[in-house]
Order: structure tokens, then sequence, then C-alpha cells
């Protein structure tokens, strides 16, 4: 893959895809962690005397403009991290983003709107996105693909402009590419992976390609009630997905077979209601009783956890291990955070929900070896698939 060092950039208009999909809450960005990570590539392009055209999408509009939608807030948010004034277009490529393009003095940047305001960008037929691919490309004379968080969609800005222009990696996805091979190619062991959150159907598939790799699988989260009730146990009103218990008994069959350790909780934090105040104890896992629903790992899984990750040397989380939005359910994802950080091992935590609650519970981002912008694509790239914005790159 080449990266932005293989690229001569002086005096050129270079579209960046960077991932800027941040949380916002009435207008204003409550989590601008995805704007400093892509700060690095914009200003090793700016320095080098390149016209900076940043594209990102934010949200799922569906192809129409929706004001609530718009990018306004995040290039604001943007001009303050780079100390220089970014040009907000008001539309994608339309007459405002050539007109915006057309104003940048080298070391510019400009950042165009919401790329899914498009329907080009998410379309599912070739022809679709590539005359939108066209107009995108037609703006900038180099593409530097840097969104990490969108590589695993073959959406018009990640897959179809690189095939229209020369490309490379910015940094951001170098060094994510080179995180994800230490996960992959060259795993140092004991190799312990721990998952979590609520997205479970999404999250059974990476377990299927970690059997074959890792050596200890933690469940916790929400995940975690499909496993006990596969086991045989009740899980009362807990999250359940009916339809996947048959793929988790045969995981469980298969990681029998080949030594791969499954840590499943042995407490669970038992709530009446998803709710703060509601009525809440710590339950055995095999003993949930039925009108209430688990929204945490209990203390002594919080324990197992922290000593099956103490000897690893490689872990990777993805997933709270509990509603840690919620006080009283927050002490799981704290001993796990803090069960990665006491393993000395090469950490590494992906998902926007963890990445979050890292920092919302106070720990320093910079005590993990890795902190990665996109849950998904990190995911599917465990999963061992092909992710188009990384092959479109490496053509
Ligand atoms: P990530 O963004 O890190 O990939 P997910 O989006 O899959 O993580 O899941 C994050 C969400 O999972 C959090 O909002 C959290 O409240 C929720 N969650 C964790 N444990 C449970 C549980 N036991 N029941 C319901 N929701 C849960
Ligand atoms: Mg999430």
């Amino acid at each position: 893959m080449r990266t932005i060092d293989d690229l001569d950039v002086a005096g050129r208009r270079v579209l960046v895809r960077s991932d800027l999909n941040v949380p916002l809450r009435d207008g204003r960005i409550t989590d601008d962690g995805r704007i400093r990570a892509s700060l690095p590539t914009i200003e090793a392009l700016r320095a080098r005397g390149a016209k900076v055209i940043v594209c990102a999408h934010l949200g799922r509009p569906k192809g129409e403009v929706k004001p609530e939608f718009s990018l306004a807030p995040v290039a604001a948010r943007l001009g303050e991290l780079l100390g220089t004034g970014v040009t907000a277009a008001a539309d994608v490529v339309g007459d405002s983003a050539r007109a915006a393009v057309d104003g940048l003095a080298d070391g510019g940047v400009a950042l165009l709107e919401n790329l899914r305001f498009e329907p080009g960008e998410t379309a599912k037929d070739d022809a679709g996105r590539g005359a939108f691919a066209d107009r995108l490309a037609a703006l900038a004379d180099l593409y530097v693909g840097d969104g990490f968080g969108a590589v695993h969609r073959r959406h018009a800005s990640v897959y179809d402009v690189p095939r229209r222009l020369p490309h490379a990696a910015g940094g951001l996805i170098a060094a994510e590419v080179a995180v994800l091979r230490r996960l992959t190619e060259e795993v140092e062991r004991p190799y312990a992976v721990v998952l979590g959150g609520s997205k479970v159907s999404d999250k059974l598939g990476v377990i299927d390609n970690l059997l074959g790799k890792a050596d200890r699988i933690l469940i916790g989260g929400g995940m975690v009630f499909t496993f006990l009730k596969a086991q045989g146990h009740e899980v009362g009103k807990s999250l359940l997905e009916e339809d996947q218990l048959d793929t988790v008994r045969a995981y469980l069959r298969r990681a029998e077979e080949s030594g791969v350790e499954f840590v499943l909780p042995v407490d669970v934090v038992a709530a009446t209601a998803f709710a703060a105040d509601a009525e809440h104890d710590v339950v055995a896992a095999d003993a949930i009783p039925a009108d209430r629903l688990g929204l945490d790992i209990g203390p002594e899984s919080g324990k197992l956890f922290a000593a099956r990750l103490a000897d690893a040397r490689t872990v990777f989380w993805n997933g709270p291990m509990g509603v840690f939005e919620m006080e009283p359910y927050a002490n799981g994802t704290r001993a796990v955070a803090q069960g990665l950080i006491d393993s000395g091992a090469f950490t590494v935590v992906g998902g926007g929900d963890s990445a979050a609650a890292v920092r919302g519970l106070g720990f320093d981002e910079s005590s993990f070896s890795h902190i990665s912008t996109g849950g998904g694509a990190s995911l599917e790239y465990l999963e061992g698939r092909t992710l188009p914005g990384l092959q479109a790159l490496e053509d």
C-alpha cells in the first residue's frame, strides 16, 4: 500500500476521505475523537503545500439533504483543532464545492458537505456510485484514503474514487492496518479477545474466525445471555437472540475440540428494568430471576476476566461489558479496561462505544497500545473478509 510519502502533493488538489462521523447532541459534538484522529494526515498534507479537500459522512441521511446531518459543526471544530480556517462547502459536488476548491491556496483546507446527502455515495449499483464518483474525483488531482471507520463499506468515496485517481493510504489507515496485522498475522501469545456490546449477531461472525486464532475468548455485554442460554440456563428478560442459539452451541463445541478457552461470566448484575435507578442485585450467572434483566457482568466475573488477561501478550477488546452509560452497570467495563492495562500486553480497543467508554470512565487513552477508530471495520478485518476500501488502496 502506498502512503502519502509516495505522493508528490505540492500545489495539487488532494481529496482526503476521512472518518468524521462524530456523535452530536443538539448540534454540538459530544466526542471529537475521530476529528482528532484525522488531523495528522491533513496536517502532513498541508505542510507539504497541498490543497486539501476533506470529504466525510455523518450519520445516515439516506441520500437526502437533511440539515441536522450537516458537517458544518465539524468544519468549525476541525478549523479550531488545525488552527486555520476551514472552508465549509454547502454541497458535496455542486457549485459551492467547486467554488470552495477553486478558492484554496496551497496549504488550505476545505470540507465538503456530508457525502451521504448524495444517493450515489451508498448506491448498490456500480453505475449509480460511478456517476457520483466521477463528479467527486473531478474536484481533485490525487486521492488519500484515511477514513478507517468506513473502509468496510463499498461506497463511492471509499471504493470508486481511488480507482479514478492516483491514490495512497493516509497515516490513520496505515497505522490501523499495521495494528490489525499484529492481531492476525504476527500475533504474540497468549492472545485473548474480549467481546461485549449489544450487536450480538454482528459480532458472532468474528468468533468463527477467532476460533482458529485466539487462545481465549472472553464474553460479556449483551451477547452473554445467548451463550448462557445455549448452555441451558435461564436468562430472564435479558437481551437474547434465540435464532443464534444453534450457532453459539456449535462455537462452544468447536472451542472445546480446538482447545480455545471460552470465558463466560460467573455472576451478573440483574435489574428489574433498563434504568439507572432500577432495583438491581448481583446473582449467579446460572440463576438469573425470570423477571430481571442482566445489565452488567458481576464483580466475581470482573476478577475472573482480569485474571484471564493477566498473562496475555496480545488483547483485542470490542464491546462494553455492560450498560456502562449508567453508573450501576459500569463496573464490569471498568474491570476489563483495568485488566487490559495491568496485563502489559499489546492491547487494542475497537468499537465506537468501547472507545467512548474508556474515555468516559476516565481511563487515559495512552494506557492502551491502540484505540481503533473503526469498530465495524476492525471486526470485518478480523473476520478475514476483504475490505473494499483497503482493496482499492492496494490496487
Ligand atoms: P461498540 O460500539 O464498542 O462496538 P456496541 O455498539 O456493540 O459496542 O455496544 C455498545 C452498547 O452495548 C452500549 O451502549 C451498552 O449500553 C450496550 N450493552 C452492554 N451490555 C449490555 C447488556 N447486558 N444489555 C443491553 N445492552 C448492553
Ligand atoms: Mg456501537
